[in-house]
């Protein structure tokens, strides 16, 4: 981005102009977390958003904080940042019961355990293999039976509850003076030559702004195609189960056949893959489920639990999981449309934090930042 492109109004250390006024849209942990890092960094804050904060996937995420895995080397050092971040915030109070450094467990086929324990090796990620004994001595609220001969153990790796994160960043920001302004519907990128210059609301109404965050999650890529900025989307449908309380302690599991974090309370959260043809999109973009998929998926993960632990629903909720059509994050500076930016990923748990930091360096320094050079929402043409 270049000076011309954005109004002047303070200097900032590219020598052009920090925009005075910022509005990000979308009410997720993404456009929360951006909404707030532009308010420490002294800008006028409005976050507009459709309808509740965290009414998309943050308030349905299993937000596993982690860079396991096969990942790109820009991808994988974006997110250990990501955790580094949520290791920042837990220092400030580890008594927190809603962001907690437990470690992750992960299994599966041994050829795939060991492929991937090599591959987190050679990136320097923090991967042990552990025996199921090893198992049974670390973790005795795991039922050691059900784990494989071979697990890997991540023990830096940690969770968040995204809705509890939430409510503490919007906190800060209306602390800050940011507003928060919801049920305004579906809104669109209000554009007046050629650039960026606030939202028009489902009434009509129009919310200026000098720079325009978008944060829209699985519907960023139809706010932006509007606009005629092209960001394939390939967000898949979802499901996450909250359990009841239940009176053992695990890490983070990632297993064959379910994917279980603790949750504050002393409740679970669990997800998987197997069953996602199962969920049902209506016309109204409600998604649903049948019944008899949440307690086989309940059944699978208190499987993977010691003692006589069955895991019950307390409830449960499915839609998109935003994910761009080439997997990687989408961030930053939109150079087809000056004055906008976009925030659209996988893994926007973990990279929340790291997202809202260096976006907000882009929009209040009119440089682009390096670490975000590969996500560039500019990556897919016209
Ligand atoms: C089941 C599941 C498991 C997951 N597991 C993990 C994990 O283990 N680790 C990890 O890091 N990540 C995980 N994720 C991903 C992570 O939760 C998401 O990437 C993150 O929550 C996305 O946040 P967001 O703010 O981008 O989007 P969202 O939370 O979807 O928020 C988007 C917001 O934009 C609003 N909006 C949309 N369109 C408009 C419009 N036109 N006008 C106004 N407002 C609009 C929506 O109402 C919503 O408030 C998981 C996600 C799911 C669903």
């Amino acid at each position: 981005m270049t000076a011309d492109t954005r109004p002047a109004r303070t200097a900032s250390p590219s020598g052009s102009a920090a925009p005075a006024t910022a509005l990000v849209l979308g009410g997720g942990a993404l456009g929360v977390s951006i909404a707030t890092h532009l308010a420490r960094s002294g800008a006028k804050v409005t976050l507009a958003t459709s309808g509740d904060l965290c009414d998309g996937a943050s308030g349905r995420s299993l937000s596993w904080l982690n860079s396991a895995g096969d990942r790109t080397p820009a991808y994988h050092a974006l997110r250990v940042l990501g955790v580094d971040r949520y290791r920042t915030l837990f220092a400030a109070d580890p008594s927190r019961d809603w962001l907690r450094f437990t470690g992750g467990l992960w299994w599966d086929a041994e050829e795939a355990t060991h492929a991937r324990h090599a591959g987190e090796v050679a990136r320097g990620y923090d991967s042990q293999l552990l025996t199921r004994e090893d198992v049974a001595h670390t973790f005795p609220g795991l039922a050691p039976e059900a784990a494989a001969e071979e697990s890997i153990h991540n023990p830096g790796e940690g969770w968040v509850s995204l809705p509890h994160l939430i409510e503490h960043l919007a906190a800060e920001l209306r602390e800050r003076g940011g507003v928060i302004e919801t049920k305004l519907g579906a809104c669109s990128l209000l554009v007046k030559n050629g650039r960026a210059v606030g939202i028009r609301d489902a009434s009509g109404a129009e919310h200026r702004a000098d720079a325009v965050v978008v944060a829209c999650g699985a519907g960023t890529s139809a706010v932006m195609g509007e606009a005629g900025v092209d960001i394939p989307d390939g967000s898949p449908l979802a499901m996450l189960v909250t359990t009841e309380p239940a009176a053992v302690e695990a890490p983070v599991l990632n297993t064959p056949r379910a994917a279980v974090r603790p949750n504050p309370g002393g409740t679970f959260c669990v997800d998987h893959d197997w069953y996602v043809d199962q969920i049902v999109e209506h016309e109204d973009g409600r998604c649903t489920i049948d019944e008899s998929v949440v307690t086989e998926l309940l059944a699978e993960a208190s499987h993977l639990l010691s003692g006589d632990t069955t895991l019950t629903a307390a409830h449960w909720a499915c839609g998109r999981k935003p994910i761009p059509a080439d997997g990687e994050p989408v961030l930053g500076t939109v150079g087809q449309l000056p004055g906008c930016y976009v925030a659209f990923t996988h893994s926007g748990a973990t990279l929340a934090l790291v997202a809202g930091e260096l976006i907000t360096h882009e929009v209040m320094t009119g440089i682009r930042h390096p670490l975000l050079e590969a996500f560039s929402p500019d990556r897919f043409g016209g």
